[in-house]
């Protein structure tokens, strides 16, 4: 790398070809910056070493070995297996490695090595398969220290990408800190460049607390501004459209098939009564998964619609954006309401895309529904008076900006089901008015809940079976897509099979995942929608509002996994209808903290409630756990568990813009590149 150059290719650093390169592509990291704040995902201590009679079977665990006798070497196929044996005074452990031949000349008989690795009970007492091997004065060195582990993908493991961070460490040149002074000093941050170092290659606890404090801060800090940003902007703006009542809201109220709660009623008023106010609406409708969101926005759209404007809705995936086009039309057609509803995803044909372009352009489109598509160039409205995004945590602040300044400036609804506390909202959303619908329908019965341990899976699929066989649907969630280095959870495309296995022929299990083609995953969740298919193993891509009412079963695996708020949203996915529903959370972690946490989901149906006792429960230190993600997806920072750190930054945000309110002081310069830069980072993290 050279000089001061953070935007530097990857390929710049020694021992990263092409090839290396495509492999951290699939991470999305391009440059030296983007890879120095690719955090760890969690961190590995290198423990003291213990003796081999204090091994502990299934840990990861460092003994002091002298090797005690001539080292064997075998071969299976073409793999080359060194087998050696070491001891200590209280016992012997076997040591196995495959196709590393210098080893063989290592390993003399009397030698003496510290030996890491997962410790295995066998037959004839303990054994490791390739463990780390190190002289003991090395050891020593690296013990007490914290050692990053990174995401991975295929062929790059956490070790490469470690051996990348720190050559980019060390060429990094020292950069001036864009925080303030005033701002380091009163929220006791630490300096830019050590958080950064500390990050990934922490001194010691204490340094990775400071480190990992200062990055979230920053985080938070530069989103803020950006919010604030926002709300400056658009308080200026009058609402240049007239919209007084609607004919169509109230013949839809009408003949609606149920009652809207207390709570639709309040958040429709306001929603109404904001269009027809001074300025632009900026609302966010905050409510719990079910607690009917939808009807809601439906309603304001038809409401601009019948006056003559265009008003859009923006999905987070393609399959959500299909079902809401969907529910429109027949909402529409119900109610003999002639207005034309326009459907806009990625996965349209490049000639399809431009016919609908046209249209909407042309007002032969009076709703238009889609995914970020919509938000891309080429997109023109010929009169555009309303935006709605839906389930808002998925998308960042930039999705809240882009779609006005083509034009009149839009009124504009955010739709949410982050369970987060109104203080916590008032502080993200700083820029929107807040709806709260704290109230379920009442013809809802509660989903019933339990956790179990893999042991009780047969019972689960005679569930499964049972519930198919009333004509019921279930989802069956899974971490990971396929099988990943380094990481011990059920995945998708091996789990389909084991699902099929246990269960009759007749019944349709299939599988969908983020990796596949839009066409593909809108066909399974059509089939799914329409009862075609009966259990679908899933990914947590049907995370977000997708509605089929008639799916009663949610068995999630390795549920341990999940932040609780996540899970919530996913449980969210059952009791929608008329039938009793049921989730089914399947511990693997045989941890009893673990089983703890989700006990909290099998006693409250309450996402606020959760998201806090989850919090409670893992103290806001804990930050080596599960992360809340799929909440709101800060790179580092955690809204729940570093809700301190948001106020303190929250706070400095407000200070230094009553001082400096453009940002337009010298000093202030580098802040002003940081969100520029953040700004960019958050267009391409949104390219699903
Ligand atoms: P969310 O808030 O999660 O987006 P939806 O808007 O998808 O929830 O609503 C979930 C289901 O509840 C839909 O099938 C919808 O028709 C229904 N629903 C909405 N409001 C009510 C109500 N007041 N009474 C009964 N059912 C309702
Ligand atoms: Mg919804």
């Amino acid at each position: 790398m050279s000089g001061s150059d953070f935007g530097a290719p990857l390929t710049t650093l020694k021992g990263i070809g092409e090839k290396t390169a495509a492999l951290f592509g699939k991470l999305n990291l391009a440059t030296v910056e983007e890879l120095l704040e690719f955090y760890p995902r969690t961190y590995e201590a290198y423990g003291p070493p213990v003796y081999a009679g204090e091994l502990e079977e299934g840990k990861v665990q460092a003994v002091r070995l002298q090797i005690s006798k001539e080292v064997t070497v075998t071969w299976v196929k073409k793999m080359q297996i060194i087998r050696a044996a070491g001891r200590d005074m209280t016992g012997t452990v076997k040591l196995c490695w495959f196709n590393m031949p210098y080893l063989k000349t290592t390993l003399k008989p009397g030698s003496v090595y510290v030996f890491r690795g997962k410790a295995v009970r066998g037959r004839s007492g303990f054994s490791m398969d390739q463990p780390q091997m190190y002289a003991a004065d090395s050891y020593e060195t690296l013990q007490g220290r914290l050692r990053p582990v990174y995401s991975v993908t295929k062929g790059l493991p956490s070790k490469t990408i470690g051996q990348a961070v720190e050559q980019a460490l060390k060429n990094m040149p020292v950069r001036k800190d864009p925080l303030p002074g005033w701002v380091r000093e009163k929220y006791r941050l630490a300096e830019q460049n050590f958080a950064l170092r500390q990050i990934h290659f922490p001194d010691d606890e204490n340094s990775l607390v400071l480190a990992r404090r200062r990055l979230v801060f920053d985080e938070f800090f530069f989103f803020i501004l950006r919010v604030q940003q926002l709300k400056e902007n658009r308080e200026k703006k009058l609402n240049s459209f007239s919209m007084a009542g609607s004919a169509y809201v109230e013949r839809v109220l009408d003949r609606l098939p149920y009652e809207l709660t207390q709570a639709q009623q309040r958040t429709l008023g306001e929603v109404l009564a904001d269009m027809e106010g001074a300025g632009v609406m900026n609302r966010l409708i905050q409510g719990d998964v079910g607690s009917g969101k939808t009807i809601i926005a439906f309603l304001a759209l038809l409401k601009a619609a019948e006056h003559g404007y265009q008003g859009a809705v923006m999905a987070p995936t393609e399959v959500l954006a299909k079902q809401h086009e969907q529910a429109f039309r027949e909402l529409l057609l119900d109610n003999e309401i002639p207005l034309r509803v326009e459907l806009l995803t990625g996965s349209m044909t490049a000639k399809e895309k431009r016919l609908a372009y046209e249209r909407i352009q042309n007002h032969e489109a009076d709703i238009v529904v889609g995914t970020h598509a919509l938000i891309q160039e080429g997109v023109e409205y010929a009169d555009l008076a309303l935006v709605v995004t839906d389930e808002q945590h998925r998308f960042g602040v930039h999705q809240r900006e882009s779609l006005g300044g083509k034009g009149k400036e839009p009124h504009t609804l955010v739709m949410s089901a982050t369970p987060i506390p109104r203080t916590l909202a008032i502080i993200l959303y700083g820029d929107l008015d807040i709806s709260v619908i704290d109230e379920l329908p009442a013809t809802r019965l509660p989903v019933k809940n339990c956790v179990i341990g893999p042991d009780k899976l047969p019972n689960t699929y005679e569930f499964l079976r049972k519930q198919t066989e009333q004509g019921r649907q279930a989802y069956v969630i899974c971490a990971m897509v396929e099988e990943s280095e380094g990481m011990e959870a059920e995945n998708v495309t091996d789990y389909v099979k084991t699902v099929r296995n246990h269960l009759p022929e007749q019944i349709t299990v299939s599988c969908l995942h983020g990796k596949m083609k839009p066409k593909e995953k809108n066909q399974i969740m059509e089939d799914f929608a329409a009862g075609r298919i009966q259990v679908l193993v899933s990914t947590t891509v049907v995370e977000v509002g997708i509605n089929v009412p008639n799916a009663t079963v949610m068995v999630i695996e390795n549920a341990e996994r999940f932040g609780l708020a996540q899970l919530h949203q996913l449980r969210g996915r059952v009791g929608r209808g008329s039938h009793q529903s049921y989730c089914v959370f399947i511990n693997r972690s045989g941890s009893k903290t673990s089983e703890k946490r989700l006990d909290i989901l099998n006693h409250s149906n309450d996402g606020f409630l959760i998201a806090s006792e989850d919090l409670k429960l893992r103290g806001p230190g804990d930050f080596f756990g599960v992360r809340q993600s799929g909440v709101m997806e800060f790179r580092i920072g955690d809204i729940f568990t570093d809700s301190n750190v948001l106020k303190d930054a929250s706070e400095a945000a407000a200070l230094l813009l009553a001082e400096d309110p453009g940002l337009e002081r010298p000093e202030h310069g580098e802040l002003g590149r940081m969100m520029e830069r953040d700004r960019e980072r958050m267009r391409q993290d949104i390219s699903l």
